[in-house]
């Protein structure tokens, strides 16, 4: 999403009639100031102190929200969200019709433990990238920091809709059974992310992530590549973080393939 972006949207809402140059001037700046003054509770509190930048990023959001593109955070930071969002509302503004919704039929309010598998994610949980995949909404009772953004956090994400209860359960979990203190050493409050559409890392198949169904935590002290000698959380004072996400039938890639330990999933591999 960039500054062009930005008035297009702005536009979209009849909040600009400027060029789209791409160039935040006074007129463009004065509309995402209103709006975004307009909107202030539902924005942090510190808003007023962003860059241009981010304030119009902040704008987009809330019409890209208002409109049901976004279900993102109003935070001003361009995330897989917000290009997501900006993807659907682009492809609106070209075939003048929404993207076809998709909604999961009952088997999804399903038992703990039965995620299904990886090869089955479409057909069980739809289209990879479809507005089930961030419909969902995980309630973490500790802060969340954005591992790409460590001064801002968070306290709740997006995930597909099947699996927000779990995950919201498993955090819960981890709330009773480590201290504030050990989440922090873990790094279990540092997010790395949940929805995102994209390959897995070094493949060429959908992620998990593309549909919602899988967390990142602490990216930076677990990469991809490295195994549980390297790994932060392969060490064994974090094991009882991957119990409880097996507790919930979700799988830990560390644990079943000694790679990758940043990350969990609800459907296995
Ligand atoms: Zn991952």
């Amino acid at each position: 999403m960039n500054n062009k972006d930005v008035q297009r949207i702005l536009r979209h809402r009849g909040l600009y009639s400027g060029a789209i140059d791409g160039i935040l001037g006074r007129i463009s700046m004065s509309a995402i100031a209103t709006l975004l003054y307009q909107r202030r509770a539902k924005l942090p509190n510190n808003y007023e102190m962003w860059s241009n930048e981010r304030k119009g990023i902040g704008a987009a959001q809330i019409i890209l929200s208002e409109d049901k593109f976004y279900t993102g955070t109003l935070d001003g930071l361009v995330g897989y969200e917000t290009t997501y969002a900006l993807e659907q509302f682009n492809e609106f503004l070209s075939s003048g019709k929404r993207p076809s919704s998709w909604r999961p039929d009952d088997t999804f309010t399903s038992t703990v433990g039965k995620w299904g598998s990886q090869s089955d994610m479409a057909r069980r949980y739809g289209p990879a990238g479809g507005p089930q995949c961030f419909a969902g909404r995980v309630q973490v009772p500790f802060k969340l920091k954005l591992a790409w953004n460590l001064d801002t956090t968070i306290s709740s994400f997006s995930c597909h809709e099947a699996i927000a209860r779990s995950a919201t359960a498993a955090y819960e979990k981890v709330a009773n059974e480590f201290s504030t203190q050990q989440i922090q050493e873990l790094g279990l409050n540092i997010w790395g992310g949940c929805y995102a559409f994209r390959n897995k890392r070094g493949g060429s198949t959908l992620s998990t992530h593309a549909y919602g169904l899988a967390i990142d935590t602490d990216p930076l002290r677990n990469q991809l590549r490295w195994n549980a000698t390297r790994a932060r959380l392969g060490k064994s004072d974090a094991s009882k973080w991957f119990d409880i996400w097996e507790s919930e039938g979700w799988q830990s890639l560390g644990r079943y393939r000694d790679f990758d330990w940043m990350h969990v999933q609800a459907v296995k591999v």
